[in-house]
């Protein structure tokens, strides 16, 4: 493994990672795309259970100017026509005994108000092309070495350059080129002692991560038909906030949930609080909806760790690091879009800021079930 040296190394498989190799796979095919777990994709798998298959790193994409524009970068990628028309979308609030058309949470604050806003807007998009299948689609068009199981623990440097990265704690991999898509609070942890002030190690740490807990509910009784997305709370204000929900439409005898709230990064890896906010969620269910929960057929529960963050790090213009010019974050983090808008749009500015350009090809397929879908043709190196 330390023989070799590739042009671009990338650490992280989830969906800026996978758009930057995708991408880089039409100039070169000297890559080494880096993943801590056995599999690509990170949090974007598909659900199956008795009602069909469903998405699970995606819930809601808002119909806003940087989300289309996030959504045009990704179909030129994928050579695919991904989103259909927006539509309305409604939030309902259960207050008082009844649904309301929700409004905002006026006086009360949401410690992660800013985190459930980006699912309370009033148009959506709706991707036709389901986003778990998009990690199969961005790997087949991908030309270098997927290294599973390599977890990156350090970003080895001399003279302001990344020269290797650390892998396992062991191997070290060569490169030209580095572009982080992981998890940006490792950043404290991962990036030499010398590039990192103790200052900015602080800042990079000391703000506020939130943790998402995920309930999914296949419930034994359809209990409503309606396509508003839900916020509920509980009776009295506490720590543990609101969770948002959606409902999918119901057969005759069942019907499917998914709903998410937020605990702070810190408490989260106390189990008692995991478990505290998973009962709440489900109280705050079953105050809106008193049947739903009798004898659910099955639940899922997810947890996942810094799933946003408002930390902060000096980069440069281009997404680099300051002080260390070959090494690109991607991360969504450090993004102004937030969630998948923000994993795009950072995928696509990394791209560009490298000196590329993603044009679709041959005016992009419409993805329809039916759809075989073809890996993109791979155009002659220019570098
Ligand atoms: C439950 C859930 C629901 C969501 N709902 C929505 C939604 O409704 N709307 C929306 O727009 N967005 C939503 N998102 C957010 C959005 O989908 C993700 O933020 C986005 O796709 C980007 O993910 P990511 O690549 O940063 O992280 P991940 O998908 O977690 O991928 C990161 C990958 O990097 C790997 N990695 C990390 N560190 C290292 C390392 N040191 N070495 C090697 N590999 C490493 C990890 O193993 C992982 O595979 C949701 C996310 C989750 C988790």
């Amino acid at each position: 493994m330390s023989q070799r040296h590739y042009d671009y190394v990338i650490v992280g498989s989830g969906l800026p990672g996978l758009l930057l190799a995708a991408s880089l796979s039409r100039f070169t095919d000297n890559i080494a795309l880096l993943e801590a777990q056995d599999t690509f994709g990170g949090c974007h798998k598909k659900i199956t259970n008795a009602m069909g298959s469903f998405e699970n790193g995606l819930r809601f994409f808002p119909d806003t100017e940087s989300s289309r524009s996030a959504l045009n970068f990704a179909e030129a990628v994928m050579n695919l026509k991904i989103y259909d028309e927006p539509k309305e979308s409604q939030s309902v609030f259960f207050e008082g005994g009844q649904f309301k058309p929700f409004l905002g949470f006026g006086d009360v604050h949401v410690d992660f108000y800013d985190e459930l806003a980006y699912f309370l807007s009033s148009s959506e998009l709706p991707l036709k092309f389901p986003v778990h299948e998009w990690p199969k689609r961005l790997m087949e068009n991908f030309k270098g070495d997927f290294l599973p199981r390599s977890i990156v623990t350090r970003f080895q440097s001399e003279e302001g350059r990344v020269k290797s990265v650390l892998i396992n704690g062991t191997k070290t991999l060569n490169g030209d080129q580095f572009i982080f898509c992981g998890t940006f609070k490792d950043l404290s942890v991962l990036l030499p002692t010398e590039s990192l002030s103790a200052r900015s190690k602080n800042k990079l740490n000391k703000t506020t991560y939130w943790t998402s807990i995920c309930l999914d509910i296949l419930h034994s009784a359809p209990f409503e038909n309606t396509n508003a997305y839900h916020v509920l709370n509980g009776t009295t204000q506490d720590e543990l906030g609101p969770c948002f929900g959606k409902l999918y439409p119901p057969t005759e005898n069942m019907q499917f949930s998914q709903w998410i709230s937020f605990v702070d990064d810190e408490l989260s890896d106390d189990s008692e609080v995991t478990a505290h906010a998973l009962k709440k969620m489900k109280r705050q269910i079953k105050r809106a909806y008193p049947t739903a929960l009798d004898n659910p057929i099955s639940e899922r529960i997810f947890v996942y760790s810094n799933y946003a963050g408002d930390g902060v790090l000096k980069v440069n213009e281009n997404q680099t690091i300051a002080g260390l010019d070959n090494l690109w974050i991607a991360s969504p983090t450090i993004n102004p879009g937030k969630n998948m808008v923000g994993a795009i749009k950072q995928a696509e500015l990394v791209v560009s800021s490298l000196g590329f350009s993603i044009e679709k090809q041959n005016d992009g397929q419409t993805y329809a079930e039916e759809t075989t879908i073809e890996p993109l043709p791979h155009p002659e190196s220019t570098l």
